[in-house]
């Protein structure tokens, strides 16, 4: 049993920094969609297997950045690809070649069905603009503004730190806390009046490991006891239980 006493989150709190996939909008379930078939048919094309399994997103991929998520995935099946080159072509069997095939299906994805955010999570953004908190995105992908765009979210976030940002200002990408650290210096809000919300076991443990506030693990699938073992101080099922 999880025993945790409920966050008073206005009270001691300046900024909010948010996920994205999972915490804001639920395009987990198209980067998981996404990666499916670019595996599927990667495995398929190059003759190997075991086949692109369910649980080999959470154990390889889920909340690591693009990159990090195929070389993890190709280690776990003993294979090993060149790096290629920085924004490598989609066509290439490469790890900058998948990568980028990967996010090609993504955007096809999202541009063709849309993204309709969680409404708990809306309603605690709407809450916490009222109130006049900073508002940040910290994301492993590099497709945040376009996700936060088609959620009709882009207006409540200023400050969006996503994989572009980190590989443009050299910041490790999540376990390491410099993605979160960054978006409280651009929000000028110290990090003990930051709380983070995030769903991944990596952004919990990268959150952890900044100092911030209170972590808040929401549980969309990886298990409140996870999530509390990765370093959350506080779980939910839904943003809403914070209002
Ligand atoms: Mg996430």
């Amino acid at each position: 049993m999880l025993s945790q006493t409920k966050l008073d989150i206005w009270t001691g709190t300046e900024a909010l920094l948010f996920d994205l996939d999972g915490v804001l909008t639920p395009t987990a379930i198209v980067h998981e969609l996404a990666w499916r078939r670019l595996f599927e048919d990667y495995l398929a094309a190059v003759g190997r297997g075991p086949a692109y399994a369910d649980s080999d997103y959470f154990d390889y991929i889920d909340g690591k950045p693009r990159f990090d998520g195929v070389r993890d995935f190709l280690a776990s099946q003993g294979i090993t690809l060149p790096e290629g080159p920085e924004d490598d072509d989609a066509s290439h069997e490469t790890v900058q070649g998948l990568g980028n095939r990967k996010n090609r299906l993504f955007n096809t994805i999202i541009e063709t069905d849309g993204v309709d955010p969680y409404p708990g999570s809306v309603h605690l953004v709407e809450a916490a603009r009222e109130r006049g908190l900073k508002l940040a995105v910290v994301s492993s992908s590099r497709n945040a503004p376009a996700v936060l765009r088609a959620a009709r979210l882009a207006e409540a976030f200023p400050v969006v730190v996503d994989g572009a940002v980190a590989a443009r200002e050299g910041l490790p990408g999540k376990p390491d806390p410099a993605t979160f650290i960054r978006a409280a210096e651009l929000l000028g809000v110290p990090r003990s009046a930051c709380v983070v919300i995030e769903d991944a076991v990596s952004g919990v443990q990268a959150a952890a490991a900044g100092g911030f506030r209170a972590v808040v693990g929401v549980d969309r699938g990886a298990g409140a006891e996870t999530l509390q073992a990765a370093g959350a101080t506080h779980i939910v099922d839904d943003l809403a239980e914070l209002l």
